[in-house]
């Protein structure tokens, strides 16, 4: 490893921080310590890592680099949801989410700098798909906003992965970073609360079916039959509604767990009673959660949310048909909250600079 090639410090496993100190003739336990100061004490330089030998703290600084997000944005809102734009070192930039309420505190976090899968209500996928996020870079946002929460009721408890980017696209990264959230000796927040989101790659839900991580699944299904998810969704054409709807039972009966469906919901497209009887029947039978999410407009693009009353209309109609489904409280509706908003507007003023 050289000064010209160092990687930070948060790309590294626990198994990986072992050999790395076996490497350099280092006890296994000083990975330990490491492991503390990165994530549970939330250090941000080699020189607070005040219990390793001042040569150790040399040696990292030489072959690691530690450098924090630097935050350019930070929106809150009333409900205290808070939003931040990050600048990434190659200054592509990111948005991470702290959404605090009165049982816990979630982080939504993003996978990508920019999305390739361009679905049609979504403005992260506006501006096209710049790369994917390092290990490093996706525990970076989750660590900032763990120091955040503290300011919260509730400390950080919940992640979910539904900012800009598909999860699945950048599967390895975001395995390895979830793994070092999950693992005691990492930030230590239990499997179960964690939550995954994928458009429906559906080579990867089965690829995911075989971990052995209990992490939560959410497909973001927006769509009743292939010719609705069509319109909205471009992936749709790779891995139609039907296939998708294979995959997942196929998920379920290999993981014994549950899916969530996300489902937003859009005036006169995805609210109707045509749709609501769609999605009852494709979903009867599955152990699964339905969560109707209020579109929340971008300017650029043509849709409209739904009434609150035709919202409920809509979780009434899927009822009476079997289907309990939560209808979602939007959150931080005074802030550029929905998905790659504040990142779009960062670029389109760059762009206009
Ligand atoms: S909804 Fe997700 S997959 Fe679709 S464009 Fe937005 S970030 Fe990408």
């Amino acid at each position: 490893m050289t000064a010209m090639n160092k990687t930070d410090i948060r790309n590294l496993s626990y198994e990986e921080w072992t050999r790395y100190c076996a490497s350099i003739g280092e006890q296994p336990f000083r990975a330990g310590q490491i492991f503390e100061w990165i994530y549970k004490k939330g250090v941000w330089s080699f020189d607070e890592m005040r219990n390793l030998p001042a040569p150790l703290r040399q040696r990292l600084s030489r072959d690691f680099d530690l450098k924090p997000l630097v935050i350019v944005q930070k929106q809150v809102a009333q409900d205290g949801t808070t939003k931040f734009l990050f600048d990434l070192e190659d200054h592509e930039k990111i948005e991470t989410v702290l959404i605090p309420t009165k049982t816990r505190t979630t982080v939504c976090i993003s996978t990508q700098a920019g999305c390739k899968f361009g679905c049609r209500f979504c403005a992260s996928g506006i501006g096209g798909w710049k790369r994917n996020l390092s290990c490093a870079e996706i525990l970076s946002q989750i660590l900032h906003v763990k120091e955040e929460s503290k300011k919260h009721q509730k400390p950080l408890s919940h992640i979910v992965c539904m900012g800009t980017g598909e999860s699945f696209d950048n599967y390895d990264n975001l395995l390895k970073a979830l793994r070092i959230v999950n693992d005691a000796r990492g930030i230590n927040i239990g499997a179960r609360r964690i939550t995954i989101s994928t458009v429906g790659l559906i080579p990867k839900i089965m690829e995911f079916a075989q971990e052995d991580f209990q992490v939560e699944l959410a497909i973001s299904l927006h769509g009743y039959n292939d010719e609705s998810r069509d319109k909205l969704m471009p992936v749709n054409k790779k891995y139609p509604f039907t296939a998708l709807m294979n995959a997942c039972r196929a998920y379920i009966r290999k993981t014994h767990r549950q899916i969530t469906f996300e489902y937003i919901l859009i005036k006169d497209i995805t609210c109707t009673e045509e749709a609501a009887r769609e999605l009852a029947h494709h979903l009867k039978g599955m152990i699964c959660k339905l969560n109707l999410i209020p579109y929340n407009p971008v300017r650029e693009l043509p849709h409209k949310p739904p009434t609150h009353e035709e919202m409920q209309t809509f979780q009434r109609r899927l009822k009476a048909l079997g289907i309990h489904a939560t209808l979602r409280t939007p959150r931080g509706r005074d802030i550029a909250a929905a998905c790659g908003q504040l990142r779009h507007a960062s670029r389109k003023s760059k762009e206009m600079a």
